[in-house]
């Protein structure tokens, strides 16, 4: 794979794919790790007199404007973070587009509107993607591929875009797949696996690839519910999979085959209803039960603070960690504690961590821990998760082409 290094910049139109896909709330930026975490990229390409054409998504529009999922405030804060102004086109190929970047000198950066407002963006059709890949290519000469959390999507500027331009890998991109390199080759055990967060059936598929990887797969967040029923306890009105509860069985099974253990939820802080994230009003009918007795109608929101204490110490001889998930639903300060208390015993072990997903990432920063402590954190959570399940990624294929 290419890296910016060997690319001749001066003077050229440069697209850079990043991933901006920020968490807004309105228009203030929540989290903006993953724009400081591209911005290197950015920079030394303008350094060595690129004119750069910076392009992401954000959220899920519905292949049209809508100007809720706007990039502007994000154009604003990476100026900021640059140092230099960022000239913001309002749409992706359109007019505004044509003449941002036309009117570009050596050493300065535009960023385009959000590319899912284009419906060949994420599109199945193999012709209307590269269509508007072509439109895309009219405005560059080069590619560079730095949009780490999004190098799983097969989507017109990640994996159409990149064949149709001379291209190379960002520093970024460069980053995070070194650190994957180190969670799959050779890597220094103990290697503990901490899952969790909402999206169980996306998760699951990992812990296939990790039964024979990992020494210890410790699972927390709305997974946990799932596992629990797979052990024959009632689970009450939480987050359950049930099509996936043989498939649960059938790893804790492969697992004691394999010598890789599993630890599973000994309580859990429950509510009588999802609670408030807005208001932050204490949730309705809290309390932390032993997961034998999570009673009818209640709902598991995060891990007891005796699996918390007993996931610390499954993690305090760690020599390598993965860490994918919020352990409960962090947004309500009354679920938060069991994400704060992996992410203290993930600092308190001597072992190269890696958090990865937005969720997570964002999770770490919110509950105040300084993000350097960490020996990595992910921009990708879906992108981590794929290439450790060891799937190819069409981002990163398309890059290596
Ligand atoms: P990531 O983005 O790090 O990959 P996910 O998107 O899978 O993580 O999950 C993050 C979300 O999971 C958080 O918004 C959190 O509130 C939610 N979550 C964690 N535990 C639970 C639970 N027990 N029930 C419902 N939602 C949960
Ligand atoms: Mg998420």
């Amino acid at each position: 794979m290419k890296t910016i290094d060997d690319l001749d910049v001066a003077g050229k139109r440069v697209f850079v794919r990043a991933d901006l896909n920020v968490p807004l709330k309105g228009d203030t930026i929540t989290d903006d790790g993953r724009i400081r975490a591209v911005a290197p990229t950015i920079a030394k390409l303008l350094e060595r007199g690129a004119k750069v054409v910076v392009a992401s998504h954000l959220g899920r529009p519905k292949g049209e404007p809508d100007p809720q999922f706007s990039l502007a405030p994000v154009a604003v804060r990476l100026g900021e973070i640059l140092g230099t102004p960022v000239a913001f086109a309002t749409d992706t190929v359109g007019d505004s587009a044509k003449a941002t970047v036309a009117a570009l000198g050596d050493g300065e950066v535009t960023l385009l509107e959000n590319l899912r407002f284009n419906a060949g963006e994420t599109s199945k059709d193999d012709a209307e993607r590269g269509a508007f890949a072509d439109q895309l290519a009219a405005l560059a000469d080069l590619y560079v591929g730095d949009g780490f959390g999004a190098v799983h999507r097969k989507h017109a500027s990640v994996f159409d875009l990149p064949a149709r331009l001379p291209h190379a890998a960002g520093l970024l991109i460069e980053k995070e797949l070194g650190v994957l390199k180190r969670l799959t080759e050779d890597v220094a055990r103990p290697y503990v696996v901490v899952l969790g967060g909402s999206k169980v059936s996306d998760k699951v598929g990992v812990i296939e690839n990790l039964l024979g990887k990992a020494d210890r797969i410790l699972i927390g967040g709305g997974m946990m519910f799932t596992f629990l029923a797979a052990q024959g306890h009632s689970v009450g009105a939480s987050l359950l999979q049930e099509d996936q509860i043989p498939v649960a069985q059938d790893y804790l099974a492969r697992g004691k085959e394999a010598g890789v253990e599993f630890v599973i939820p000994v309580d859990t802080a429950v509510a009588g209803s999802f609670p408030d994230l807005k208001g932050g009003t204490p949730a309705e009918g809290f309390e932390v039960v032993g997961v034998e007795a999570i009673p009818d109608g209640k709902l598991g929101l995060d891990i007891g603070p005796e699996t918390a204490r007993l996931f610390a110490e499954k993690l305090a001889d760690a020599a390598t960690v993965f860490w994918n998930g919020p352990m409960g639903v962090f947004e309500h300060p009354q679920f938060a504690d069991g994400t704060r208390a992996v992410a203290q015993a993930l600092l308190d072990s001597k072992a190269f961590t890696v958090v990865g997903g937005g969720d997570s990432a964002a999770a770490v920063r919110i509950l105040g821990f300084d993000e350097n402590k960490f020996g990595h954190i992910s921009t990708g959570g879906g992108a981590s998760l794929e290439y450790l399940e060891g799937k190819t990624l069409p981002g990163i294929a398309a890059l290596e082409g």
